[in-house]
């Protein structure tokens, strides 16, 4: 059964392996992308809608665009998350509430806008795009590894607020995954931190979208409030 899906920063990345898993498995999927060209995600058979998720007008408008295409949303995964690496004393604090800004908020921004109709459906799934680094911590990371660590804290809420109305909120826990992200590391931090993956390679976004998929599907019914590490194996006992 088709199912209306949304993913934030779906245009690049991680978020555009997720919104194409769900495409290909005949979902109808709106990403919200910035300022890219529409035209490929079009092509690709993916609905792009503009989107700023640090703009709360912006977040609302996106969900509607989405419902009126598609119908409301019913699968909503929060992806988009940005970094500005900083160690603590050099840290200001637009640094860390810019991080936070995207990475918690606007999740909450995205969840808030989505929930309405989720409860009026009395079904829904929201999967949201942590870190292993929200766990593990990060030297250079605080204002990250805090935000990724307070989508947790706000799933697990939200799976205990909502759980009665058949939504269920679960969080992925990427370790280092391929994409522009990473790819703004130096050799040397990449090749650092893949000696502490146990599988000891980076994993493709797809890996990361197979496991989303997942915690969205009808075989995931009786999961809420769960962290699922996609990391080879390098957060292991957090
Ligand atoms: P990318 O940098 O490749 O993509 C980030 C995405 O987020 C882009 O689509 C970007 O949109 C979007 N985005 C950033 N800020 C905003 C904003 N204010 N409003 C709307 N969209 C925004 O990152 P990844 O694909 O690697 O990361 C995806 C998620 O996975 C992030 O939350 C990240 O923290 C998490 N993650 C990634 C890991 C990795 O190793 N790559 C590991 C663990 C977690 P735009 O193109 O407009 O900039």
């Amino acid at each position: 059964m088709s199912r209306s899906v949304l993913v934030t920063g779906g245009n690049r990345g991680i978020g555009l392996a997720v919104a194409r898993a769900f495409a290909d498995a005949g979902d109808q999927v709106a990403v919200t992308h910035r300022s890219d060209d529409p035209g490929p995600l079009e092509r690709a058979g993916l609905l792009p809608v503009r989107c700023d998720l640090t703009d709360p007008g912006q977040v609302e408008r996106a969900v509607e665009e989405a419902g009126a295409r598609h119908g409301p949303v019913e699968v909503l995964v929060a992806n988009a998350g940005v970094t500005r690496d900083r160690l603590l004393l050099r840290m200001t604090e637009d640094d860390f509430a810019a991080v936070l800004d995207t990475n918690l908020t606007g999740a909450f921004r995205a969840v808030r806008a989505a929930a309405a109709g989720m409860l009026r459906a009395r079904k829904g799934r929201v999967v949201l795009v942590s870190s292993v680094t929200g766990l593990l911590g990060s030297p250079g990371q605080a204002n990250y590894a805090a935000s990724k660590a307070g989508l947790v804290g706000f799933a697990r809420s939200l799976a205990r607020e909502l759980g009665s109305r058949n939504i269920t909120f679960n969080v992925v826990a990427p370790g280092i995954v391929d994409t522009d992200m990473t790819r703004a590391l130096s050799a040397r931090q990449r090749a650092d931190l893949v000696a502490k993956v146990p599988l000891g390679r980076h994993g493709a976004p797809r890996e990361v979208a197979a496991a989303v998929r997942f915690l969205a599907s009808e075989e995931a019914s009786y999961i809420t409030g769960a962290v699922l590490p996609v990391d080879g194996g390098m957060g292991m006992g957090h």
